[in-house]
């Protein structure tokens, strides 16, 4: 039986500390607990400023010849960047994404593997099932997002998901067919498909350094997650458009009957309340008209892919014939 590899991008930014660690943690557990496979690194450093880059190239040289690769990025371009170039440089047959820090647990391979090797997932995530070590305020606006996410757009995200997760190589090549700029790779990884299966874990702390987001990189993360995969927000002002007409109009009527009934002349108030909601809705409305069209464009411009096979036995029949 041949050997499969196991391969692991790695995003490292500002990880001087935590890379080497990395490193052994893995290579302990690939000559113990996951002895049948071979495993394979690629960092990907971020456009660190300290000396992540010198620390990775100091493991690739003490390492087996080819085990370990490393993508160096000509400045910071955040991590979803990273882990596309990572992806696109993979060749493993079963494809990881990991955090530097360790609070990925490699452990948790080990049951990883067993979900896609033996019981037939196509992807295996980690959940996190608790968030000690983490403030309460950071806690609640997470689990608000998830629900809005979950509502608001097509992809299902997991409360707890982490971007930690185990892919066979034919997930990671459509995974690969997304190339939008703008990357919400959580969402990616939901709006592909495929059978996903999601291990809970304890959170970790991580094993050196600081964490590197900051309030604004985490807003934008947010924002990033919604605006790629939500055409609410856009609809939103079709609607409040619509009410403002429907209020426009319920005011005319009432004029226009007191007009009649009573040939009461209305007075200038009401006139102006009637022509602004006229115009206010109408302008609003034919935003979201625009608005909606720009979602179209939008779409047309990601180039995303019609449909996504699983399988299918056009491959057999073709090499028979051939
Ligand atoms: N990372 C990256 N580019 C960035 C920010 C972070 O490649 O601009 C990497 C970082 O080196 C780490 C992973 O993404 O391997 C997760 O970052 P971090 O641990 O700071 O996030 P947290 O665990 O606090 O959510
Ligand atoms: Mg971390």
């Amino acid at each position: 039986m041949d050997r499969k590899t196991v391969e692991l991008i790695v995003p490292s930014f500002n990880e001087e500390a935590c890379v080497g660690l990395f490193y052994d943690a893995v290579r302990d557990l690939f000559a113990d607990q996951l002895k049948a496979y071979d495993f394979r690194l690629i960092y990907v450093d971020d456009g660190s400023s300290d000396g992540t880059l010198e620390k990775i190239k100091q493991i690739v040289a003490a390492a087996p010849e080819g085990q370990v690769h490393y993508i160096s990025f000509s400045r910071n371009l955040g991590k979803e960047a990273a882990i596309y170039a990572g992806l696109e440089h993979s060749t493993g047959d079963y494809v990881a994404v990991m955090d530097a820090d360790l609070q990925h647990p490699p452990a948790l391979l080990i049951d990883m593997l067993h979900a896609i090797v033996d019981e037939g997932y196509d992807s295996c995530g980690a959940r996190r099932e608790d968030r000690k070590g983490e403030g309460a305020i950071k806690r609640v606006f997470s689990v608000a997002y998830y629900q809005i996410v979950n509502r608001m757009t097509v992809v299902e995200l997991t409360p707890g998901s982490t971007d930690f997760r185990l892919m066979t190589r034919q997930m990671v090549d459509e995974v690969l067919k997304l190339t939008e700029r703008e990357r919400f790779t959580k969402g990616i990884f939901s709006w592909v498909g495929f059978k996903t299966k999601w291990i809970p874990y304890h959170n970790v702390e991580r094993a050196a350094g600081k964490s590197k987001w900051s309030i604004r990189g985490l807003l934008h993360y947010a924002a990033s997650g919604l605006l790629s995969f939500a055409r609410a927000p856009l609809r939103f002002a079709i609607y409040l458009g619509g009410l403002g007409l429907l209020a426009a109009g319920i005011d005319l009527i009432v004029l226009i009957v007191q007009c009649c009934l009573w040939s009461e002349l209305p007075d200038a108030v009401s006139v102006v309340i009637v022509l602004i909601l006229l115009f206010g809705g109408m302008t609003v409305m034919l935003l979201g008209l625009v608005g909606e069209y720009l979602a179209r464009i939008l779409a047309e411009a990601k180039q995303r892919p019609l449909y996504i096979i699983r399988e299918s036995n056009y491959g057999e029949s073709d090499r028979k014939a051939g």
